[in-house]
């Protein structure tokens, strides 16, 4: 489809604004509304942006493991959307969105209200697929919420542990959130507690390199946190974890499981479902224009965005932080009748945190790991965080010139 025709031409001041509806405040949907507000400050306004976003703080995933051993305040990784949006003329509605009519092009509200749009923005992300049976006994790790869940099962057990009474803590996934997630409770436990890692492959980390394989078992061997590779989960209950290893069935104590495995796009919103990949992203073209709808992009994790040699990039913050600003240029070459640019993914490497003040970021041909990591890890993110102000506000904070 192409652009609506009802849409209006930047050119004319008489016309009203095309409205750009972002559906999805986080690391795609959010970084491209602010850029796509910068395209705003270079030249006469030509949208009206609405963000729609029904929480009302972004979330710095890659650094919310740095809550539980209180490396890092939550406001810093968790910035309000006021905080941030305040100084653009963005308007952030907080709401979820229940349903998306694209030929319509309207978006429904949960609180009834309905909004027209020229273009449309979605990057809802990815959800954990629902666990196996018996697993409302293990926690998530994904949102600020989880973390305070897991801090509150923390602070019941931590009064009462010892070194000879300790909490058995079991990591379901030796992904990256598993990794990371297992490395700084046992910072934060010590000696108080025992961590088990479980994973169904043979090799932790499958999709990272051996120096980042490598320097995350070195990390957990010193931890003393237990791996075990190659494990069929079969139930989660509430004081252990069933699992088969070796043909064998081993009954694992555990007071907190932590769930990490099996992440998958969130569900399309709207009743006719767009073209998807075998792992339900939606398919997009090169510039991440939905097939069929050329004024919808979608980009994050919800869409199949091209990687490198006919691959997929990954489902990261990575691959959504880069897809914002061209879906941005994308939107503004749209309405300025310009060539649209096509999304190149750049694999710059991966940086896991591997325990309080430790990390290994592997990238353009380094490694680093220990402490060094963790500093060049950390200015990275920094790097990374919304807007200039949140990035100054942090700054001083970590600079000690405010509290
Ligand atoms: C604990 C953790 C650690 C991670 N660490 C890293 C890392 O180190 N490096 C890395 O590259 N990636 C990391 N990731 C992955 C990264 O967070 C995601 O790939 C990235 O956030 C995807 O961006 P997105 O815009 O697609 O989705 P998100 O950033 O998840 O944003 C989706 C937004 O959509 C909103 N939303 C959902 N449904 C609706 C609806 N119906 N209506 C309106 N809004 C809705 C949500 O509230 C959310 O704010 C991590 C993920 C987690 C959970």
């Amino acid at each position: 489809m192409p652009a609506p025709s009802s849409s209006p031409s930047a050119a004319d001041p008489h016309l009203p604004k095309p409205h750009v509806c972002i559906v999805g405040g986080g690391f795609g949907g959010l970084y491209c509304a602010l850029a796509l507000q910068h395209y705003q400050q270079r030249s006469a306004p030509s949208f009206r942006i609405t963000l729609v976003e029904p929480r009302d703080r972004f979330l710095f995933t890659p650094l919310l493991y740095e809550v539980l051993t209180d490396e890092l305040k939550p406001w810093e990784i968790a910035p309000s959307y006021r905080e941030l949006l305040s100084p653009y003329p963005i308007q952030h509605c907080q709401d979820w969105v229940e349903h998306i009519d694209v030929h319509q092009q309207h978006i429904f509200l949960r609180q009834g209200e309905t909004l027209s749009y020229d273009y449309l923005v979605v990057s809802t992300g990815s959800r954990l697929k629902p666990p196996l049976e018996g697993s409302h006994h293990a926690l998530p790790f994904t949102t600020l919420e989880d973390t305070w869940a897991l801090e509150r099962r923390l602070a019941d057990l931590e009064p009462t542990a010892t070194e000879d009474r300790p909490i058995h803590v079991v990591v379901t996934g030796a992904g990256p959130s598993g990794v990371e997630l297992a490395c700084k409770l046992a910072d934060r436990l010590g000696g108080r507690g025992r961590i088990t890692v479980l994973d169904r492959r043979a090799v932790i980390l499958r999709s990272h390199s051996l120096a980042i394989q490598k320097a995350a078992s070195r990390a957990m061997a010193k931890r003393g946190i237990a791996v075990f590779t190659d494990v069929a989960l079969e139930a989660v209950k509430a004081d252990q974890v069933v699992y088969r290893h070796a043909n064998r069935t081993h009954h694992c104590p555990a007071n907190i499981v932590v769930w990490t495995i099996g992440t998958i796009p969130q569900p399309w919103l709207g009743m006719e479902i767009p073209k998807q990949s075998p792992l339900a992203q939606c398919l997009v073209k090169p510039t991440l224009q939905l097939l069929d709808y050329d004024n919808v992009f979608v980009l994050g994790d919800l869409a199949e965005m091209p990687g490198p040699n006919n691959s997929r990039a990954p489902m990261t913050a990575q691959a959504a932080y880069q897809a914002a600003p061209v879906v941005a240029h994308n939107l503004w070459a749209s309405v300025h009748h310009r060539a649209l640019r096509p999304f190149h993914y750049h694999h710059l490497g991966n940086m896991l945190t591997l325990g309080k003040g430790e990390a290994v970021v592997h990238g353009c041909g380094l490694c680093l790991t220990g402490r060094l990591g963790a500093m060049a890890r950390r200015w990275g993110y920094w790097l990374r965080l919304p807007t200039v102000h949140h990035r100054w506000r942090v700054l001083k904070h970590w600079l000690g010139f405010a509290k």
